[in-house]
């Protein structure tokens, strides 16, 4: 699926990965295209490509689980919710960009989430050093909740609110690690050259220096 002129990095396994923060790339999974609204997660076997791809899913076991339950009740339905989930975290992320605060509903939800799905670290020594690590364990469907609302829950509290925002030529939303702070595109293949060349071109039509052929 990856078009040899792609970025490396900017697309894994057919999903795009430009935000920074894989849990804003969730909302990427469902684009909106000429034709309409795609939904990339259609089946249990996407989400497990996902959740893989954004780094969600790591170890081994975890992927082995995944793969396990594919067929089971409890897998579709954590895709079922997720994919509503998506659309709740979409209106917050589109209401912090507005200038606003997610809803309290979204707040409550994502509360309860932490609650019940809360994500476990653990110590241990690294060259030296002892670190805190999350602890990630799945043992059943439901529980790949825990990466989803810890990621959220991260997101929602980040002090710099306004280096979350969409770009100017799409609907993909980023959180924009440069140092200036002044990114405006998803990505410069996707985005920031379209814009270079219409602004070129503007220019060229406007400008009564450029000789008309
Ligand atoms: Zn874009």
């Amino acid at each position: 699926m990856r078009a040899v002129t792609q970025k490396p990095g900017e697309w894994v396994d057919g999903f795009l990965f430009v935000a920074n923060r894989p849990i804003l790339d969730l909302l990427s999974t469902r684009p909106v295209l000429a034709q309409g609204p795609v939904e990339l997660l259609p089946d249990v076997q996407a989400l497990e490509r996902w959740l893989v791809a954004s780094g969600m899913v790591r170890s081994a076991k975890a992927k082995s689980l995944m793969r396990g339950r594919q067929r089971s009740r409890e897998a579709a339905l954590f895709l079922k919710g997720l994919v509503a989930f998506r659309e709740r975290l979409r209106d917050a992320v589109l209401r912090i960009e507005g200038g606003s605060t997610p809803s309290d509903e979204f707040i409550e939800e994502v509360n309860r989430g932490l609650l019940q799905h809360p994500l476990m670290t653990a110590l241990h020594k690294q060259e030296g050093r002892i670190v805190r690590e999350p602890l990630f364990d799945p043992q059943r469907p439901a529980d790949l909740w825990i990466p989803i609302f810890d990621a959220t829950a991260n997101l929602l509290r980040e002090p710099e609110v306004r280096r979350l925002r969409k770009c100017e030529g799409c609907a993909v939303h980023f959180f924009d690690t440069s140092k200036k702070g002044s990114r405006r595109w998803c990505s410069m293949n996707i985005c920031g050259n379209k814009f270079k060349v219409a602004a070129y071109q503007r220019r060229k039509r406007d400008g009564d220096q450029v000789p008309l052929r």
